[in-house]
């Protein structure tokens, strides 16, 4: 800090505009230290508020010192400044703790800080604070050991919101989190260093002969700018105040103040002009930004609403659903044994292995026979959706060869298309080898569900089941000259419980479950399973490809 005598050097009396670069700083970090406050009345508001009265009141004893008062104002206000720097520095550390950790800081930390800075209290009012008032440079002089412990202060605070902005980024995972953590480092290191800058080095400079002025120390009070903008950005982008459209608000209502206070120095026209224009564009684009601002926030709250519910709509959907795998694969395992016992003893009573049967009772049985088939087939596709929901399906991959297994599958159910009157076919390259690594089991139960169903769903003609290999792929293709697909449910054939409208009238037993759990299936090897077909009435052709092993 400096003074000039008023007659020393009278050119100070008509000041540059940048002498005034106080006043902007002091409002602007007055208004948003207040609007915080306005907004968020509790521990970090009021510190952000007291921190920015502070700064405050020390620009405003900078700007009483630059006007030239007497010896005996000068030398009185000049005494505070060791008080109130030291002060803005804590608070700097202070604020970030409490910004960055969302916590207040333990007592006998506070009392440490406290400890530390009574010295400067207790010797600001006595004579080892200022000491003399030195008529020819006009400046009171300070004790050069007092000055260099309340400035040690921020030193301190400067290396001290370094290891907290480290500390706290190591245990915070999120992203969005990180990066307001480095945008407000940034902008109150800037904050301490320009203060730092304006109110000792810019001085300690020019003490040391090395610039020729004091003006340097006028430029540090930019940093206070940059500071609060970062505040601002921080405000309006990430909402962490709570106030982004006030602060957007006041931050044009200040642009336009500082750029209307201009018109009071200009002393041209060509001036007055210019800074009309600004202003009317300010006032332009400040209307289009608050306008913006917003419009965004009110949409964004829309949204983030929306998301909640969403959010909370979706995971009772998803507790739902699992409580339905749940019961499902505990009916499905309940029905299991029952249903087994049935299927054996008909079937040894058909055998015959009690006894040879009356033919009045035969028929009966059969109907029980095929009837619990089915249900042991339903049940098992129930078993098989809630393994795959609930991710439990396991998978055994072991290398056979993929035309045995179509051949086998296929032989399996040549009698229930010879008790339909269809004609079938099975061809396939002797000489190409089909050797695949797989689920031998679930590949199996694949082929002879697409096989099946095409026995199912051909009331009249045949089915063709042709194993051939393409370009390292294998495929099998299965034809039918049954009752087709039509074209708009060809896409929705392989979803849960999906069966054609008219699939009733040729096969009353299906649940729609088969296809779904096949395609799952394949997936799982690594295959594909699709089907075509030129519509109603004109058969079927579905496909199945699986990667062949030495392809
Ligand atoms: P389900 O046969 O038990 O109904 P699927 O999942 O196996 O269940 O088949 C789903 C639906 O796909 C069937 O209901 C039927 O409408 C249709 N579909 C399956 N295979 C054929 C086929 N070969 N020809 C015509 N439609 C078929």
């Amino acid at each position: 800090m400096y003074q000039v005598c008023v007659d020393s050097i009278s050119g100070y009396v008509n000041v540059p505009l940048i002498y005034y670069s106080h006043i902007p700083a002091a409002v602007v970090s007055l208004l948003i230290g207040a609007l915080v406050i306005y907004k968020k009345k509790d521990l970090v508001g009021g510190t952000l508020f007291a921190l920015s009265a502070l700064f405050s009141i020390f620009v405003l004893l900078s700007l009483i010192t630059w006007l030239n008062p007497s010896t005996v104002a000068l030398t009185f206000f000049w005494s505070f400044f060791g008080m109130i720097i030291s002060c803005i520095f804590v608070l700097c550390f202070y604020f970030s703790y409490l910004f960055l950790f969302n916590k207040d800081l333990g007592t006998r930390f506070k009392f440490f800080i406290l400890f530390l800075l009574s010295p400067i209290f207790i010797i600001t009012p006595t004579k080892f604070g200022v000491e003399y008032f030195d008529s020819t440079s006009c400046m009171p002089i300070e004790n050069i050991n007092f000055m260099f412990y309340y400035y040690s202060f921020g030193i301190l605070a400067f290396i001290g919101v370094i290891f907290l902005f480290f500390k706290r980024n190591l245990q915070v995972k999120d992203k969005e989190e990180r990066k307001i953590n480095i945008i407000f480092t940034i902008g109150i290191e800037f904050f301490i260093l320009m203060l730092f800058f304006a109110s000792f080095f810019a001085s300690y400079l020019y003490d040391l002969g090395l610039v020729d002025n004091y003006y340097l120390e006028l430029y540090g009070l930019f940093g206070v700018i940059i500071f609060m903008g970062a505040l601002a950005y921080l405000i309006v982008k990430f909402k962490t105040f709570d106030i982004k459209l006030i602060a957007t608000q006041a931050l044009v209502v200040i642009l336009l103040l500082v750029i209307g206070s201009e018109f009071l120095f200009v002393t041209n026209d060509t001036g007055r002009t210019l800074v009309i224009i600004t202003f009317a564009l300010a006032l332009g684009f400040g209307y289009f930004l608050v306008r913006s601002v917003k419009r965004e926030i009110e949409q964004r709250e829309k949204i983030e609403k929306l998301a909640g519910d969403l959010e909370k709509a979706n995971e009772k959907l998803r507790g739902l659903d699992k409580l339905k795998s749940e019961f499902l694969s505990f009916a499905s395992h309940q029905l299991r044994s029952p249903l087994t016992a049935i299927n054996g003893y008909t079937s040894m009573l058909l055998e015959g292995s009690f006894g040879p049967l009356p033919d009045k009772i035969k028929k009966p049985i059969e109907v029980v026979s095929n009837s619990s088939k089915g249900l042991i087939k339903t049940v098992g596709e129930f078993l098989d959706i809630s393994r795959i929901e609930q991710g439990g399906m396991k998978y055994t991959f072991t290398d056979f060869d993929a035309k045995e297994l179509a051949l086998e599958v296929f032989n399996e159910l040549k009698p229930t298309f010879e008790s339909k009157g269809l004609s079938y076919e099975f061809s396939a390259d002797e000489k190409a080898n089909y050797a695949i690594n797989g689920d031998k089991g679930k590949i199996k139960q694949i082929i002879g569900n697409i096989i099946d169903n095409s026995g199912k769903y051909t009331p009249k003609g045949g089915i063709v089941v042709k194993v051939g290999k393409k370009d390292g792929k294998i495929l099998i293709s299965v034809v039918d000259t049954g009752i087709g697909i039509a074209k708009e449910n060809i896409s929705k054939l392989f979803a849960k419980f999906s069966r054609a409208k008219d699939a009733n009238n040729t096969n009353v037993n299906g649940t729609g479950l088969g296809l779904y759990v096949a395609k799952k299936m394949m997936e799982a090897n690594n295959g594909k399973l699709w089907v075509e077909s030129s519509g109603e009435g004109k058969g079927s052709q579905f496909y199945i490809e699986l990667n062949a092993k030495n392809a």
